[in-house]
C-alpha cells in the first residue's frame, strides 16, 4: 500500500490546495503542475522550485508512470499496441489505432477483470487491482509522446470493467478533458461496460455527454448468462431499461456490441430477437467476429452469418455495422498480449 498520495491524480485546483495548505505559495502549484504535464518521472526534474518544495513533495507525494515494456506494430495498418508496467510492476495493455479523423487510443481501467466472460483473455486471467486516475491519463500521455501525435479520441475498452472502478474512472474523464490537462472533450470518449446497471444510471445522472458503449453480446438473458456472469446480476430487461434512461437524460445514443461466436448468439433466430429487444431504441449495435483465446474454444461467425444478422437487423431499423479489425497480426484485442507475455516471459 502506497502511503504517499498520487500527485498525477489531483486536479490543479486540489495541488493548489494541498500546496498552499502547507504553506507553500500559490503560484507554485502552476509550476509543478507545468512539470507533472511535461510527464516528468522525478521531483528533481523540476527545476525552477524550491529546494524545500521538492522535499516536501518528494516525503508526500508519488509520481505515477507507465513505462512501454513492449511495444507491437501492425504490419498491415500501423496499429500500435503497448503493454505499460506502472510504479509497483503491474502491467495492462493499450492500443493506439489511426482512423480517417486521427489517432483513437483504447485503454485499461483495471489490472485484470473480476467479470470473467467466457470470451475474453482478460476475464480468463483475473483481477489484480485498480488502476487510478493518473494510471489512465499516463497511458495517453506514454502513447502519445512515444508516438509523437495527437490524439482525438478515447475508448476505455481495454483491460478491466470500467464501472466497476467507478470513481476513479469518472475522476480520469474530469483530468483527461480539462483544459489544465490533454484537452480531450468527453464527446470523444467512450466507456465499454459488461452493463452493471446502477452505476449506468449515476453515470447519467453526471450528463457528462461520453458515449456508453454496452456488451450485450446476446439476445436474451440465457445465451447471456452461458458467456457473461454480470448477466445473472441484472437481467436484459434491468439493463436495457438502464440505456434509455441514459439516453433519455444525455441525449447520447447507446451503442450495444455484439460479438459474434460461431453457434452460439449468431443464428437468423437470434438477431430477430435481438433486433425485438431494441426495436424503437435510439442505438447501434457493433457487431464483432469474436476473437478467438486460447482455450475458450470459441471461433468466430463466418461472414455469410455476419451478413445475414445484419439484413435481419437493417430490415427491422437496427442500425449495424461489422467492425473493421485493426492490427490483426498483432493481437490488437486487449488481453492478449499480456497473457502471452506472461507465458513465454517476453
Ligand atoms: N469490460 C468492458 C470493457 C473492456 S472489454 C466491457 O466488457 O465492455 C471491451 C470489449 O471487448 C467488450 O465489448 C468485450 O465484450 C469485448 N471482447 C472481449 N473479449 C473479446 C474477444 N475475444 N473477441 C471479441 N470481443 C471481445
Ligand atoms: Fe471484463 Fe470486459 Fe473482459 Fe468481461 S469482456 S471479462 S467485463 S474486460
Amino acid at each position: 500500500m502506497n502511503l504517499l498520495a498520487d500527485i498525477k491524480s489531483m486536479t490543479l485546483s486540489e495541488l493548489t490546495e494541498f500546496i498552499t495548505e502547507n504553506g507553500f505559495e500559490r503560484f507554485r502549484a502552476n509550476q509543478v503542475y507545468g512539470w507533472l504535464n511535461k510527464n516528468v518521472s522525478s521531483f528533481d526534474e523540476m527545476r525552477n522550485i524550491s529546494s524545500k518544495l521538492r522535499d516536501f513533495l518528494k516525503t508526500s507525494c508519488y509520481i505515477s508512470v507507465a513505462n512501454i515494456e513492449k511495444k507491437l506494430v501492425s504490419r498491415y495498418d500501423k496499429t500500435v499496441k503497448y503493454l505499460f508496467s506502472f510504479n509497483d510492476g503491474e502491467c495492462v495493455e493499450s492500443v493506439v489505432m489511426k482512423y480517417k479523423h486521427g489517432y483513437s487510443i483504447c485503454i485499461s481501467t483495471q489490472v485484470g477483470c473480476k467479470m470473467g466472460c467466457t470470451f475474453c483473455a482478460t476475464g480468463k486471467s483475473g483481477y489484480s487491482r485498480d488502476l487510478t486516475p493518473s494510471e489512465m491519463l499516463n497511458q495517453i500521455e506514454s502513447a502519445r509522446r512515444d508516438l509523437n501525435i495527437r490524439i482525438s479520441n478515447i475508448v476505455l475498452m481495454g483491460m478491466g470493467e470500467p464501472l466497476d472502478n467507478y470513481d476513479n474512472v469518472v475522476k480520469f474523464l474530469y483530468l483527461v478533458s480539462s483544459g489544465d490537462g490533454l484537452n480531450i472533450g468527453m464527446r470523444h470518449i467512450t466507456l465499454s461496460t459488461c452493463g452493471i446497471v446502477p452505476r449506468i444510471y449515476d453515470l447519467a445522472q453526471l450528463r457528462l455527454g461520453i458515449t456508453v458503449s454496452v456488451s450485450l453480446h446476446a439476445p436474451n438473458d440465457e445465451i447471456r448468462r452461458k458467456t457473461m456472469p454480470i448477466a445473472h446480476r441484472y437481467s436484459m430487461d434491468e439493463l436495457l431499461r438502464a440505456c434509455r434512461d441514459y439516453f433519455k437524460k444525455t441525449g447520447r445514443r447507446i451503442t450495444f456490441e455484439y460479438s459474434m461466436i460461431s453457434g452460439v448468439n449468431d443464428s437468423d433466430a437470434n438477431a430477430e430477437e435481438l433486433a425485438q429487444r431494441l426495436a424503437g431504441m435510439n442505438c447501434h449495435v457493433n457487431l464483432i467476429p469474436v476473437n478467438t483465446v486460447d482455450g475458450t474454444g470459441y471461433t468466430k461467425s463466418d461472414i455469410n452469418r455476419q451478413q445475414s444478422f445484419i439484413n435481419i437487423l437493417a430490415a427491422k431499423n437496427i442500425a449495424a455495422t461489422v467492425r473493421r479489425t485493426l492490427g490483426s497480426d498483432i493481437n490488437a484485442s486487449c488481453g492478449q498480449l499480456k497473457r502471452n507475455y506472461l507465458k513465454t516471459g517476453g
